[in-house]
């Protein structure tokens, strides 16, 4: 029989009655996943996927990868099938962790019975196949607490599977099950890191891009196209939405004293990014925002910020350092993008003296002087759409 991928629910297995949905919404998301490294047939038992090859010429080495990217998968590992006959396991076993036996000190067998009706107990077939393998590799010694090799069986209901140790799954929930949300993607560290930790939660993003040409150039944007790209693999196929922004900070620049631009433009990126929420039907903006991290993300100039809006703000790295947030972003794949040397719109007209306690009044006091609602209507009006799906392998 074919080796198959074998992935482990996370708390997806928890959620009672719902447990179906997330079920079916994680199989749908790993074939999707899956479309572009061959035939795979996937289905769910038992708090398990199995990713089963149709055709020799699958690529598994790219679908296991593929599986590890995968919200709401704890666990993954690729697995031999074999009858559920305990000298079958025993050969299945022998087969194909031959090399991993050789090099082994010492291994245990660890054995589960998801099928209750098979005639030994999980205790029993783990000695018998422990035995077996002791047999045939004299070299080795069991050592049950840290054994060098786990050998797993499991019996379910089709077949008996036998794997070595599995690898850590991404954790989170199934995309699609926690709603949509609108997340606000610059080209920076930051943002990418907090589009990954809410899609994480099981939540598709819409992204939105604010971008001033001929104040940021063309690469500008094509780094946040990079970068939406590059998140692919964990948050799913994406819509960019890029929203014009200059005649904005043009206004701005013009109508309101300088140690508030940032401010005010912030307000703006709200407004605007809650627009594109209403029409998707989104229920929550993201930021990257980090507590006191610039003049603008201090928590005076947040709630200023945060005010123009209803819908809720999530700031999933509000509370990190630079340096966890790096090395979420290594991790994921965007830091090596967020750090090429483009202009952000952010840094267009900077204040030399941004204000860090901003007061409410004073800012409503300041924005009268611009036409709120015309401008948010034309810069709505004028986004650009683009889907985000995943990069050809190279
Ligand atoms: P990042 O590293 O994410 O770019 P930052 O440290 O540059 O963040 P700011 O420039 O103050 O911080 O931006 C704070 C947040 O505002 C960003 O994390 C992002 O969510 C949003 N944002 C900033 N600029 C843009 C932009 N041009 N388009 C969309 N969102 C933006
Ligand atoms: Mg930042």
């Amino acid at each position: 029989m074919n080796e198959i991928i074998l992935l482990k629910l996370g708390e997806v297995a928890l959620k009672g009655l719902n447990r179906h949905t997330f079920e079916d919404r994680l199989a749908s998301n790993i074939r999707r996943r899956l479309q572009r490294y061959g035939s795979f047939r996937v289905s769910s038992k038992q708090s398990a996927i199995y990713v089963e090859p149709q055709d020799p010429a699958c690529d598994m080495d790219g679908a296991y990868a593929a599986c590890k990217q995968v919200f709401g998968v704890v666990a993954v590992t690729r697995a031999r099938p074999c009858p559920k006959d305990k000298d079958a396991v025993f050969h299945c076993a022998q087969n194909y962790l031959d090399q991993e036996l050789r090099r082994a000190g010492t291994f245990k067998v660890e054995t589960k019975r998801a099928d209750k009706r098979f005639p030994m107990n999980s205790m029993e077939i783990s000695q018998y196949v422990g035995g077996l393998l002791h047999d045939a590799y004299p070299h080795l010694k069991v050592d049950v607490h840290k054994p060098e090799l786990c050998v797993h069986v499991e019996i379910r209901e089709k077949a008996a599977y036998v794997h070595g140790p599995s690898q850590p799954g991404a954790g989170g929930l199934p995309i699609g099950m926690g709603g949509t949300a609108v997340s606000l993607l610059s080209g920076g560290i930051d943002s990418p890191v907090a589009c990954y930790m809410i899609a994480k939660r099981g939540v598709q993003l819409e992204l939105v891009h604010f971008f001033s040409p001929p104040y940021t150039s063309v690469q500008a944007k094509e780094k946040v196209i990079q970068l939406a790209r590059e998140l692919t693999p964990w948050c799913g196929r994406m819509k960019l939405h890029i929203v014009p922004f200059t005649e904005i900070q043009e206004e701005i620049r013009r109508a309101c004293p300088e140690d508030h631009f940032t401010l005010i433009m912030r307000r703006f990126m709200m407004r605007l990014a809650e627009g594109v929420a209403k029409r998707v039907g989104a229920r929550a903006l993201v930021t990257g925002e980090c507590l006191g991290q610039v003049a603008s993300q201090t928590m005076d100039a947040l709630a200023v910020s945060g005010e123009v809006c209803t819908l809720p703000v999530l700031r999933p790295v509000i509370g990190m350092d630079k340096e966890e947030i790096i090395r979420i972003s290594r991790k994921i794949g965007t830091f090596d993008t967020s750090i090429l040397p483009f202009e952000d719109c952010c840094t267009v007209f900077t204040p030399r003296h941004p204000k860090t306690h901003p007061h409410l009044d004073e800012v409503w006091e300041y924005e009268k002087a611009l036409d709120v609602p015309a401008l948010v209507e034309k810069a709505l009006a004028g986004i650009e759409r683009i889907t985000i799906t995943m990069e050809e392998p190279s």
